[in-house]
Parts: C-alpha cells; structure tokens; sequence
C-alpha cells in the first residue's frame, strides 16, 4: 500500500483555548478522518453531574458521580447542516450547554477523578482503534494514543487564549466578561497541569507550536504540513 494511503492517528494536545478544537476539525475534513472532541466528553460529564445535583455548593459527590458513570451515554452525531458532529448526553444534544461557564468552572475538578477518565479513555480508544482520527484533549498523545504517528502540543500565553475564548463564546451566543474568562482558562490549565493522574504535559515525541503570535490560518497550516510530511504527500 502506498504510504499515502496509510491512516495515521494525529494527536492534538495543549493548554486551553489554543484552538485545539478549530484546527483538528478542519484537518480531520481536510484528510477525511474521524474527528473526536474529547474535551465536549468531559464537559457532557460535567453536565451530568451539575444537572443531578452532584456537584453543589457543599462541594462535588465524586462516589455518587462514579457509581452513576453506566448511566451516561455519549454519542457524537454528524450535524450535516453545520458540518460537524455534536456532543450527546443520554440522547439529547447538549453541544450548546457544556460551552456554558458553568460547565467550564467544573469541568477541570471533574477530570481529576480517575474513574472517570478510566471510563472516558476506554470509548476514545474505542473512537480511534482503526485510526483515521484526530483527536484533541490533553492526553492524547501520553495516554490515550502513546503510539500515535504524529503528536502536537500547543501553547499561547493566556491572555491571547482568554481573548480567543471570548471570542469563541460571543460567535456561540453566550455572554461573557473577560476577567471571569481570564480566570477561568488560567485555573483549568493550573488543575489540567497539576493533577496527579494523565496530567497534561507536552510528551517528548510531540511537535509543540506556540500559537500567540500568529492567526488560526497559520496554526491550521503548520499542522497540516505536519500531517502531510507524515503522510508523505
Ligand atoms: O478541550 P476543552 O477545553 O473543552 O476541555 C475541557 C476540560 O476537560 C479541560 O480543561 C480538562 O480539564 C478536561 N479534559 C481532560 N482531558 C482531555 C480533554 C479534556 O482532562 N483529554
């Protein structure tokens, strides 16, 4: 088989708002793979939790949240009119609900809880066991897919990244003020970076690019001749 005709699994790892999400969708279009939003998995989680009452303000009912893990379906379906798939949770599609700064200020503590991400690796791995993919997280590229073929990190200072998710958030339709945002992205990455189970880390065979000085065109070029070097074509 020509090398071109290979299927390779392309992680996309890196702190918050780097826009992640943006460029692994389009390079999953641009090579015809799969792409999976793992991110939009932890955040439905979440949105589970907060909707039954086990995260509150006495605090967050990991036991409870766990023993009810069988009872979370996710599912990505193909929204053809936006071309792109949305996030499910339990059949009803939530992809709206987990970008809410609800679902962010919660989602990073819910992450931590080893039984979750046990559960939630098991169906990425599952999303990606004939490659094809791109898939974007944190721990692609150290847990999820170790032997993934190509791996890249990005980074930007988190002024650019709280910029970029306000952004984000007002084209979604959602309110938001910058100072909230700004310490929202700096506590996911601080709890994303420190916890002690698939913290996020750049791993040693991954290409890092640091995206505040250059536009989501640029970003989006410099991983596609990545996966085109990769790919031999
Ligand atoms: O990618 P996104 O910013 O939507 O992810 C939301 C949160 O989900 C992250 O801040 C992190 O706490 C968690 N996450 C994770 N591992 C992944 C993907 C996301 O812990 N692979």
């Amino acid at each position: 088989m020509p090398k071109r005709m290979h299927k390779i699994t392309i992680a996309i790892d890196g702190y918050s708002s780097t826009g992640k999400s943006t460029v692994a969708k389009r390079l999953a279009k641009e090579l015809n793979y799969i792409y999976v939003d793992t991110g939009a998995m932890y955040r439905a989680v979440t949105l589970y939790a907060l909707d039954n009452q086990f995260i509150h303000k006495k605090g967050f009912d990991k036991k409870s949240l766990v023993a009810h893990l069988s009872q979370i379906k996710l599912e990505f379906k193909f929204n053809k009119e936006h071309g792109f798939a949305e996030m499910y949770l339990n059949d009803i599609n939530v992809e709206k609900d987990i970008r809410s700064l609800r679902v962010s200020s919660f989602v990073s503590p819910v992450a931590t809880v080893s039984e979750i991400r046990k559960y939630l690796v098991k169906l990425q791995r599952e999303m990606g066991k004939n490659k094809g993919v791109v898939m974007d997280g944190r721990d692609i590229g150290s847990v999820v897919f170790p032997d993934a073929e190509l791996k890249i990190f990005l980074t930007a200072n988190p002024q650019i990244r709280a910029e970029r998710r306000l952004l984000e958030l007002k084209e979604k339709g959602f309110e938001g003020d910058f100072e909230s945002i700004v310490k929202n992205v700096v506590e996911r990455d601080r709890i994303d970076s420190t916890r002690a189970d698939s913290p996020l880390i750049k791993v040693a065979d991954a290409v890092e690019i640091d995206v505040s000085n250059i536009d989501k065109e640029e970003e989006f070029q410099q991983v596609l001749n990545l996966a085109k070097k990769k790919l031999d074509i």
